[in-house]
């Protein structure tokens, strides 16, 4: 996001300490500055230097830059959804490695020639809420440990699957069941027409706010 009058904020998700902010300088007065290093989706190595919190990036090298998921709308729209996912769930300043290496499969799934389809979005999810360690409990009751059949029950705040001992939003223990087959399933291999926005309302239930590239997905360009 812009900065001041010439600057760019530039947000991180690193293996090694998490989500981190850093300052392009000038990024905007001079656009061969950086030379489109800071597109979203680049893996990149920085050199970020300074005092107080907020470092200023004096080198950048571009590792690998997203060619075929820029080049259609769907695609784009999950790139974006997938670098805000991975990087809002990511803590500050601590390890962010599984979110890290989930983010890198995820890139190159949509690098790859097959169709993005809904499930592989939900896939995408379910393992980003797991590997940051807020689970949700799919396949049995996170508060009983019953095994899930129907009315089964949802709960965002509360572990995730209900069994008939609680009360919360019904929902069905098939979609569960689907949910965590998605979760354990390769990136490359999820697919599916399942629809369910289940586990986007969890991330941002988790985050307190909602996620700005939500709508991009909801436009109709992930019908397919
Ligand atoms: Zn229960």
């Amino acid at each position: 996001m812009d900065l001041g009058e010439s600057d760019r904020l530039i947000r991180l998700l690193s293996p090694r300490i998490g989500r981190v902010s850093v300052v392009a300088r000038r990024a905007r007065a001079s656009r061969r500055r950086f030379a489109g290093a800071f597109e979203v989706g680049n893996e990149v190595v920085v050199d970020a230097r300074g005092k107080g919190d907020l470092l200023a990036v004096s080198m950048v090298e571009l590792v690998r830059a997203p060619r075929a998921a820029r080049d259609d709308l769907t695609r784009i729209a999950l790139l974006c959804f997938g670098c805000e996912v991975a990087g809002s769930l990511a803590p500050e300043h601590a390890p962010a490695e599984r979110l890290y290496g989930l983010l890198g499969h995820w890139l190159s799934r949509l690098e790859g020639s097959a169709p993005p389809t809904p499930a592989l979005r939900i896939a995408f999810e379910a393992k980003a809420l797991t590997f940051a360690g807020l689970g949700p409990r799919l396949s049995t009751c996170s508060r009983c440990g019953a095994g899930l059949s129907d009315p089964a029950t949802w709960q965002a705040d509360s572990g995730g699957a209900h069994a008939s001992c609680s009360f919360g939003k019904p929902v069905s223990a098939d979609l569960l069941a689907a949910l965590e087959a998605l979760r354990r399933a390769p990136l490359a291999e999820a697919g599916g027409a399942l629809e369910s926005w289940l586990l986007t309302d969890a991330i941002e239930y988790h985050l307190g706010r909602g996620l700005n590239t939500r709508a991009l997905l909801g436009t109709g360009l992930l019908a397919g």
